[in-house]
């Protein structure tokens, strides 16, 4: 009999890391089967159910057989709905249409979809840094080369168009953007965003703009691409039902882009996972249709956000061992933290874990090693205690 078959990864994945923001949760998730009190404020996951008048359409849906494929696209009135929702914010010149409309599972497998028909082989893609985790995996999968340009941290890590055309060669083909932004939770003004998308409009670049916090705004609604935007013909607008309606487990998204590249990524789709499940993309129908009842639950969503932040930031803010960044949007705290070492952020969060309970996501998984991100889409009570004891470690180790 020969010898067992040893698994050599494949070159696809030979440089790939696992999601550290999903590994995080794995690990808390494992810590509390195993007894342990741990607070997980790892990934970023709201905490409330899905509002009921969402999940009695889906049960409503399902009785009336919405339990077999449907066009790998997508449903024809989901994609209406995410069509017209964006006619109301883009004021130039072609209105979306159903055919514009990718609906996938999950706004990461948008994001995904995009990267792969959009760049290839010696394409360079500016990545505003730090980004999101799954941003520089899924630009390496799909073997272009990511070009990380960082922020200025006392913008909120921000970047502005100076900064990006300084990275940009003959190879740029795209850039990534995400406002309001994870893991920062910093938001770009009307005209910080103009700036950047009449810059990628001039050269030609692909924007893939991730919107998936589009709605969890603290100072007035935060602007989306298509709010400010001059053209529409290089723009992927991506997002998804998962943070602002609480639907992470329902596996929705979607992309709004020209019509040719709705088609190419409807064609690799096809391969891959054919449609989203069929239940959920009528229960994202219901989010999107329903008005007062499901808009009124979104509201009271944000509102309790604001309020997790507002009872939090000042515990942080209370060490002077952390920098800690204004959040304007999504649900993260972004803070520097104190130690030595190139990855003092990592060193940080497993201490705070194993000895105080704690999970956080460390900075380096946004390419910013230094610093940590904390989700407050937890109760209340949990943020406050959580927040308190990453003070309280910052404070000890800061003090000797
Ligand atoms: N996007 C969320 C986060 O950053 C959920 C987990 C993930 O998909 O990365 O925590």
């Amino acid at each position: 009999m020969s010898a067992p078959l040893v698994f050599h990864p494949s070159a696809n994945i030979a440089e790939l890391r696992e999601s550290a923001t999903i590994a995080v949760s794995q690990r808390a998730r494992a810590l509390k089967a195993q007894g342990r009190e741990v607070i997980d404020l790892g990934a970023g996951e709201p905490d409330f159910d899905t509002p009921a008048p969402i999940r009695d359409a889906a049960k409503v849906a399902l009785d009336k057989g919405a339990t077999r494929y449907t066009a790998v696209e997508g449903i024809p009135p989901l994609r209406e709905a995410i069509a017209a929702e964006a006619n109301a914010h883009w004021q130039g010149e072609g209105r979306y249409a159903a055919g514009d409309v990718v609906v996938s599972n999950g706004s990461k497998q948008s994001l995904y979809n995009a990267c792969v028909v959009c760049f290839g082989p010696g394409d360079e893609v500016l990545v505003p840094t730090p980004s999101w985790t799954s941003y520089y995996e899924m630009v390496t999968l799909a073997r272009a080369t990511v070009v990380e340009v960082r922020g200025d941290p006392s913008r909120g890590w921000k970047v502005d168009v100076e900064m990006l055309a300084r990275h940009a060669t003959p190879r740029t083909r795209g850039l990534m953007l995400n406002s309001p932004s994870n893991p920062t939770g910093s938001v770009y003004s009307p005209a910080e965003l103009k700036a950047i998308l009449d810059l990628a409009a001039a050269r030609g670049w692909w924007v893939i703009s991730d919107e998936i916090y589009v709605r969890i705004a603290y100072d007035g609604p935060a602007v989306g691409a298509l709010d400010v935007a001059e053209r529409r013909d290089n723009l992927i607008i991506v997002n998804g039902v998962a943070k602002a309606y609480a639907m992470t487990g329902w596996r929705i998204g979607w992309t709004l882009s020209p019509a040719p590249v709705a088609k190419a990524m409807n064609a690799f789709q096809s391969h891959t996972t054919s449609n989203a499940a069929t239940v959920s993309q009528h229960a994202a129908l219901a989010a999107l249709t329903l008005g007062a009842p499901v808009e009124s639950a979104v509201t009271a969503m944000v509102a309790e956000f604001k309020k997790r932040r507002d009872a939090a930031l000042p515990i942080l803010r209370s060490s002077k061992a952390l920098t800690v960044l204004d959040p304007a949007g999504a649900f993260y705290f972004y803070l520097k933290v104190p130690g030595a070492g190139h990855d003092a952020g990592a060193a940080f969060c497993t201490q705070l874990l194993e000895e105080h309970g704690v999970a956080i996501v460390p900075g380096s998984a946004f390419r910013t090693p230094e610093w940590v991100r904390i989700s407050y889409a937890a109760s209340e009570a949990q943020v406050v205690e959580a927040c308190r004891r990453v003070a309280a470690l910052a404070d000890r180790m800061a003090g000797g």
